[in-house]
């Protein structure tokens, strides 16, 4: 499971999974410090790799079924490939409550809205 960048907890495989529920990939508070982390763009690419890539290559080139249970059993592989994808998508910290001051890559973006 993914740890935060910040402060080395890790996060909860729940914690990761409600940020890709949150569509669009919300971003993940770490409960310990509070750092945000965000799913870099290569993460995108791996759930979309772990979900939708082996939905659609059983959908189109394994299924000999009918329509819907080849639709049934692509959706049971895409939630299969969810399931999986919190244990190896990597995140980026967007923004930080304590800066432990090594320059992380990430912290460029770090917005401080007051
Ligand atoms: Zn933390």
């Amino acid at each position: 499971m993914q740890k935060c960048l910040n402060c080395n907890r890790r996060f909860s495989w729940g914690q990761v999974y409600r940020s890709f529920l949150g569509l669009l990939y919300g971003s993940i508070e770490c409960h310990h410090c509070g750092a945000k982390h965000k799913i870099t763009i290569s993460g995108r690419f791996i759930v979309t790799a772990l979900t939708v890539l082996p939905m659609l290559i059983f959908m189109y080139f394994l299924s000999d079924l009918n329509l819907l249970p080849t639709i049934g059993i692509g959706l049971v592989i895409a939630f299969a490939g969810s399931l999986i994808a919190p244990y190896v998508t990597p995140f980026d910290v967007v923004s930080l409550n304590e800066i432990d001051g090594d320059g992380r890559r990430g912290m460029n973006e770090a917005k401080h809205l007051r």
